[in-house]
Order: C-alpha cells, then sequence, then structure tokens
C-alpha cells in the first residue's frame, strides 16, 4: 500500500465520515445509558447508524472544496532576443522575428491540448531575456527558441543547451525538430551541456529552462526549410512537451 503523503483531514468526506460516527455514539450512549432504551430494535439500528455514516462521507466527497485543488503545472515557451535586439541577422531575416513566430506555433499546440503556457509576449510582442528568465520559476518546464549562426556557411545542424538533469528532453526536442526540418543533430545526439556550451553559463538554463537552437540563421539551405516547415517543427517540439508535462 502506497500512502499519500498529505494530512487527510482536509478531505470533508473524512471529516463528515467522522463525525457522523462521534454523533450516533454520542446518541447511542446516551439512550442506552440514561434512557435505558433503543429507538430502534436491532439490528435496524446498526443498519440505519451505517447508513447515515455512508451518506456523511458520500455528501463529504461529492462537496466541492475549489481550495484543495492542486495549482496547475504550467510551460514557460520564450523566443529569444528581444523586439530591440534582433539576435543573429541573414539580410533582412532577424532570428528574433523567425523564434517569434516559432513560439507563438509551440505556444498555439500547448494551449490546444489543454496546458497552462505563459510566454514572454503574445503576436510580434518579445520581451527580453531578463523577463523571460523570470517566468522559469514555478513552471515545470522551460523552453527558449533561438537560431544559430557561424562565420562558415555550411554550418548546420539542430541542438538544446540544458543542464544533464534535462539531457533526455533536450535530445528528444532537437530530434522532433531536426526531423520535421531535415537538418541534423549536434552535440550529443541533439543535447550541449551547458558547462561545456561555448556561449559560456547562460542565464535562461541556470534558471532551469531549455535553450533550442533551431538551425543556422547563417545557412540559406537550413534557413529555406526552416521558413518552410516551421509549423510542422514546431508542432513536433510541442508534441515532446506534451508528453513530458503528461508523464511528470
Ligand atoms: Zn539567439
Amino acid at each position: 500500500m502506497k500512502l499519500i503523503n498529505e494530512s487527510v483531514w482536509k478531505f470533508d468526506s473524512v471529516k463528515y465520515g467522522a463525525y457522523m460516527a462521534l454523533f450516533l455514539s454520542c446518541i447511542h450512549l446516551v439512550l442506552q445509558e440514561v434512557y435505558n432504551a433503543n429507538v430502534l430494535p436491532e439490528p435496524y439500528q446498526t443498519i440505519v447508524s451505517l447508513g447515515l455514516m455512508f451518506l456523511a462521507v458520500l455528501i463529504g466527497r461529492k462537496k466541492a472544496q475549489p481550495n484543495l485543488q492542486q495549482p496547475l503545472g504550467f510551460a514557460t515557451i520564450t523566443a529569444g532576443h528581444s523586439n530591440t535586439d534582433p539576435g543573429a541577422v541573414n539580410g533582412k531575416v532577424k532570428e528574433a522575428d523567425l523564434v517569434v513566430n516559432f513560439r507563438n506555433a509551440v505556444t498555439h499546440y500547448l494551449r490546444e491540448a489543454g496546458l497552462q503556457v505563459k510566454t514572454d509576449g503574445t503576436g510580434t510582442k518579445n520581451d527580453p531575456l531578463s523577463a523571460a528568465v523570470k517566468l522559469i520559476q514555478g513552471s515545470s518546464v522551460a523552453v527558449e527558441f533561438h537560431m544559430n549562426a557561424a562565420a562558415s556557411k555550411q554550418a548546420n545542424g539542430v541542438e538544446t543547451i540544458a543542464l544533464p538533469k534535462d539531457k533526455k528532453l533536450a535530445q528528444d526536442l532537437s530530434k522532433a525538430v531536426a526531423d520535421a526540418l531535415g537538418s541534423r543533430l549536434r552535440g550529443d545526439n541533439g543535447w550541449i551541456d551547458q558547462s561545456k556550451s561555448a556561449r559560456g553559463r547562460l542565464a535562461y538554463v541556470n534558471a532551469g529552462g531549455l535553450i533550442v537552437e533551431l538551425g543556422f540563421i547563417s545557412n540559406e539551405d537550413e534557413l529555406a526549410r526552416f521558413n518552410a516547415r516551421y509549423w510542422l517543427a514546431a508542432k513536433a517540439a510541442a508534441k515532446i512537451l506534451i508528453d513530458y508535462e503528461n508523464c511528470n
């Protein structure tokens, strides 16, 4: 038998059952000892007592106790950079714009699945990192999207930077995105250990979040595939997060 890690007295079913048992015991004692009488002959007295107790438990169980509801977990989904910091740029294409679209698409699929989601903005709004980091606290999972950039136009692939505890989720997210975009995985099957990241210690990852680099904005082919298929990649990433939330 597995025990629940909370006091049972907060449940009205337990309380009402106990009160009814106490109440009936008192009635019974008073009638017996003071009046030396039974209201009902046995076995009807026992049957009625048990029936009343069951009714008390039933009412306690059925009655809503709003303050007992556990606060629902939420996912934090944010876009890298901000409305004033474009991030990496390729001609007129800005990293911040691409990842805002991706954030919105992932958020759409998560909410469609009934998940609570906090974002660093809606529509084209993209709050800075400091605001995004603040959203992480209390969330069951936090993911931020970026695009990589390199001097070499050939550099390509998808990677997720995370703490070692989130290695599996990081690999799953990278694979989902890479498969949808037709890209390859970087790092350890898509996972980059925060401590081994060339970017050093990232505030977002330190706060418990994961950073998904969706591809290289500097690679024309990868950029074209991203633009053509990012909705599919967002849907695949959302599915990973939905499964993760439902298993935790
Ligand atoms: Zn970035």
